[in-house]
Formats: structure tokens, C-alpha cells, sequence
């Protein structure tokens, strides 16, 4: 089946007696028990599983091409559980251009328990230099927050494989609509579902996508089950409501942020602009090579000092000043003061989502924006 009819059918478990076309929500906890101690719904307890949640990574486990999936209250909960799933003391590589909430929890949360080093994976022939006796997994994001860097899933795959260490992919930019990083050879893909999959800003969400049902995936199903950070079964069924129209909305993403970066690329008051699909950018050819499409992220950078680039932020006015991204309504963002003092992201950077409205009208207003 194609991603269209996979997003609409795939994720509509339905047992009702009552003739429901979609999925209802179901609120019990609890499960009923047969006379031999079983569960017949196949249910138990609504933490361990219930029936918009398994809905739900069905439907992911399928868009993805993987063999399991499991879904979390939120992006970094999802990335939490499998760092919480390595054993202490392994060493992992991680992106320098890696999503500021991870970032921080790395250096946060697991200080003391894993080592770290952020290195510039587009970079691919200087990873190995960084592979020690305790390393364990390469996290590659790709297309990078906020940089918009794009890391060769394949290339980073083979030198996984061939020193045995995992790959996992934070593939939210792309959605599993634009690019499969396990059909690429990752072996976890995460997102978080609170962007795209999402894709209206009133849900949070991440899920985890596996290649293969092993051992360490039931640490991670243990860590979601055991320790419970679970979406509950109405934020399920507002994501598997969203994903029947991710294709379509992708396309309008892509469409609309291809526009704009043309655009502001043109422009003489901008100075840089990163866009996987612009030729300009450095990784041109392999987004071109391992995505479909390229959603509506993009950053640029404004002539000028970050007051320049402020300054643009609150002239808009059809783009929300707001953080996150993926929804429908357009988002824009001064990225360096979010991130705090120790940000290394460019003062001028400012970090586009770019929405489904028509796209004249966002032009028109980073016309008025920018004079
Ligand atoms: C937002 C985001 C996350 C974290 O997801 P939450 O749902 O906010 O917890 C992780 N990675 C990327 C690339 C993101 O944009």
C-alpha cells in the first residue's frame, strides 16, 4: 500500500459492535479478564497498552517500513527511552546541530551516566576517529534543528554497521512522509510527533520506530511500559486523526517552504538562507538522494545583528513568534534567544515553519517584513 492509504486505513482497529467508521476513543484503564485469567480484548491496563495507542504505532510502524513502533507523551521522552535503554557508562556520537531539548538532556539528565561527543556528522569521514571501545550508537538528526544540515543516512549506517554500533534517526523534520531512514539502514527512527505527525500545534507526542524486534527494543518497550511516559488514548487519536492528512499537508509544506526560500534567497536584506532544496545548500545532493520532499523548515539569516533579525521577527504578521513547528499555521522564531547564553546558533539565524496558507500572502508579508 502507498503512505496515503497506509495513513487513512492502517491506524482503524475497530471492534465496536456499534458500526463506528472511525475508531472511537477509549477511555477505561482497565480490561476485562476472562475465566482463565486472560484478556481477551487483548488489553490489560491502558499504561501497558490500549486501543488508540496501538492504533497508533500501528499506523507508525507501517509508514515507517519498520516492525514495531512505540509511541510516547512526548518527542523527548521517546529519545529519553532508548538513551535510558544503553547501558551506563557507553560512550554515543551525537550531532553537534542536535535539537536543543536533547541536547540538554544529554548533558543534563544523563551526565555521569553516558559520554558524549557532538560532532559534525555531515562530516562522514571524521567519524571514526571518534569510535571508541565503549561506543554504542551514532544519533544522527536529519534535517538538523535549526541548521537544516543534512546527515547521509547510508554513509553513517555503513560505519555503524561495520564497527556494530546501532543508528537512530531523529527524523522529525522530514516525517515519515519525505524519508524512511530505516529502509537507509538506521535501526531506530524517533520523532517527535508534536510537529508534523501532529501538524495542528495542540498535541505532544513522540514515538520510536524499530527495524527489528531484538533485545534491546523490549528494554525500550519495558522502559515505556514500566515507566509509563504515554500518551493518553485522546492525544492517539489526535495524532492517527492527523496522520490521515500528512501526505496532503506535506505536500503543501513542501511546496510553500520551497517558495519562500526561493524568495528569500532573492532577497538583498537577507544573507544566507538553508533550505535543503535550495542547490545553494552544502547537502544538496544527498537530500536530493534520501528524501522525497523537504517540509516547510527552513532558516535564514538576516543582514545585519540579531536586532535586524528581531526586528523582522516582530514585523511579521501572519507568522506566528512562537517556538516548535509542523502546523498548519505558519511559525517563525529568533532561535539564538531561546536557546540561552551558551547557544552556538547565529544571533541573526531566524527559524521559519513555514504553514499551509497561500503562499502570496506569506510572501506579501515578509515583503512588508523586510522594508
Ligand atoms: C521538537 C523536537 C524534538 C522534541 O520533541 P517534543 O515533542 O517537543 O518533546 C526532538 N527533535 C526535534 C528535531 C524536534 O524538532
Amino acid at each position: 500500500m502507498h503512505t496515503e492509504t497506509i495513513a487513512i486505513h492502517a491506524g482503524n482497529l475497530i471492534h465496536s459492535a456499534t458500526g463506528d467508521v472511525t475508531q472511537p476513543i477509549s477511555l477505561s484503564t482497565t480490561f476485562f479478564r476472562d475465566e482463565n485469567g486472560g484478556y481477551p480484548g487483548g488489553h490489560m491496563y491502558s499504561r501497558v497498552s490500549n486501543p488508540n495507542r496501538s492504533a497508533l504505532e500501528k499506523v507508525l510502524t507501517m509508514l515507517d517500513k519498520g516492525a514495531d513502533a512505540c509511541a510516547f507523551s512526548s518527542g523527548n521522552t521517546a529519545g529519553m527511552a532508548l538513551f535510558q535503554a544503553l547501558t551506563p557508562g557507553s560512550h554515543i556520537i551525537a550531532p553537534d546541530d542536535m535539537y536543543w531539548g536533547f541536547k540538554k538532556q544529554l548533558l543534563s539528565i544523563f551526565k555521569g551516566i553516558l559520554e558524549i561527543d557532538f560532532i559534525d556528522l555531515t562530516a562522514v569521514e571524521g567519524i571514526e576517529a571518534y569510535i571508541k571501545e565503549n561506543t554504542v550508537l551514532i544519533w544522527v538528526e536529519t534535517p538538523s534543528n535549526p541548521l537544516l544540515k543534512i546527515t547521509d543516512i547510508a554513509a553513517v549506517s555503513a560505519i555503524a554497521k561495520k564497527h556494530q554500533l546501532m543508528l537512530a534517526c531523529d527524523s522529525t523534520f522530514a516525517s515519515p512522509c519525505f524519508q524512511q531512514p530505516l529502509l537507509l539502514g538506521a535501526d531506530i527512527v524517533m520523532h517527535s510527533s508534536t510537529k508534523y505527525i501532529g501538524g495542528h500545534s495542540d498535541v505532544l507526542g513522540g514515538v520510536l520506530v524499530t527495524a527489528v524486534q531484538n533485545e534491546f527494543w523490549e528494554k525500550i518497550r519495558n522502559i515505556q511500559q514500566v515507566g509509563g511516559a504515554v500518551p493518553s488514548p485522546f492525544d492517539c487519536f489526535l495524532l492517527l486523526r492527523s496522520l490521515k492528512t500528512l501526505t496532503y499537508r506535506m505536500k503543501g509544506h513542501h511546496d510553500n517552504g520551497l517558495a519562500l526560500a526561493h524568495y528569500l534567497e532573492n532577497h538583498p536584506k537577507i544573507e544566507a538562507v538553508y533550505h535543503p532544496g535550495l542547490p545553494s545548500h552544502p547537502q544538496h545532493e544527498i537530500a536530493k538522494k534520501q528524501m522525497s520532499g523537504y517540509s516547510g523548515m527552513l532558516s535564514v539569516l538576516v543582514k545585519g545583528d540579531g536586532e535586524n533579525a528581531r526586528k523582522v521577527v516582530n514585523k511579521v504578521k501572519l507568522f506566528a513568534q512562537a517556538t516548535s513547528l509542523g502546523g498548519v499555521e505558519s511559525l517563525i522564531e529568533h532561535r539564538a534567544s531561546v536557546e540561552g547564553p551558551d547557544t552556538k546558533t547565529p544571533q541573526n539565524l531566524i527559524r521559519i515553519s513555514v504553514g499551509l496558507e497561500h503562499i502570496d500572502d506569506l510572501i506579501s508579508d515578509f515583503e512588508q517584513a523586510l522594508t
